[in-house]
This record gives structure tokens, C-alpha cells and sequence, in this order.
């Protein structure tokens, strides 16, 4: 049993509202909102921080672009548009230490972090 949260909603040992699944990428509803739509997307394979990546992972970085486009099409946001961050190490707010990109939309936002 890993002590990482996000492995275990990949595992489906704790419950997620999951919004797309493939071989490598998974993506769930945040479970404390901040935009109308805010949904987590996650490399399955366990990867602490941006600041931990290396060459080997950059397919499945890759992938999760691709699914956050995929979500953008599955939600009719594809035209209006939709923000994707990524919060690393203390400084950056990462609290959870799994890589995970924030795709948020639904709400009109102005330039800037
Ligand atoms: P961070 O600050 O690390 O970039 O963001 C972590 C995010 O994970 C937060 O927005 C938080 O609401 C979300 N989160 C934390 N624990 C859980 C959980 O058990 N399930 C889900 N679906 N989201 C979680
Ligand atoms: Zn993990």
C-alpha cells in the first residue's frame, strides 16, 4: 500500500470521479474545486515533481498534454479555451507529490499566473 495518493486512486484503492484513462495517463475531478471544471491529470506512474523528471519521462509528459486536449474536446471547451498549470516544490504550492496538471476551465481569466 503506497502512501502516495494520487498511486492509489490510480489503483483504485481510493475512490476518484476519473474523467479519462489510458494505458499510461489517468485524469479525476479535484476534490476541492477552484474553477467550475477542475480536473487533475496524472502520469500512472509514480513521478514526485517537475523537478524530479528526466529523459525517460517525456513521453508520458507528452501524454498528458494529449489527454488535457482530449478533455478540452470531451467538455466543448476545445473553442473557448481552458488553463493547465502545474505547481511545483514548496515555493510553487505542490502539496501533493505526485506530477499532476491543473486543467481548469469554465470561467473567463485574464493574463498572468
Ligand atoms: P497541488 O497544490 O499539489 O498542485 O494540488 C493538489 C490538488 O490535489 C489540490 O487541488 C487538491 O484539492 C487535490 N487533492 C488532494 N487530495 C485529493 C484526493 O484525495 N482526491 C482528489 N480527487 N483530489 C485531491
Ligand atoms: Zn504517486
Amino acid at each position: 500500500m503506497t502512501d502516495c495518493v494520487f498511486c492509489r486512486i490510480v489503483a483504485r484503492q481510493t475512490a476518484a470521479d476519473i474523467e479519462y484513462e489510458d494505458e499510461h495517463v489517468m485524469a479525476f475531478k479535484d476534490i476541492y474545486p477552484k474553477a467550475p471544471v477542475h480536473v487533475l491529470i496524472v502520469p500512472k506512474r509514480h513521478i514526485a515533481s517537475i523537478a524530479d523528471l528526466t529523459d525517460t519521462d517525456i513521453d508520458v509528459i507528452g501524454r498528458c498534454f494529449l489527454a488535457a486536449r482530449r478533455l478540452g474536446e470531451m467538455k466543448g471547451f476545445a473553442e473557448k479555451g481552458y488553463r493547465i498549470s502545474v505547481n511545483t516544490g514548496p515555493d510553487g504550492g505542490q502539496v501533493v507529490y505526485h506530477v499532476h496538471f491543473h486543467f481548469t476551465a469554465g470561467r473567463a481569466r485574464g493574463h498572468g499566473a
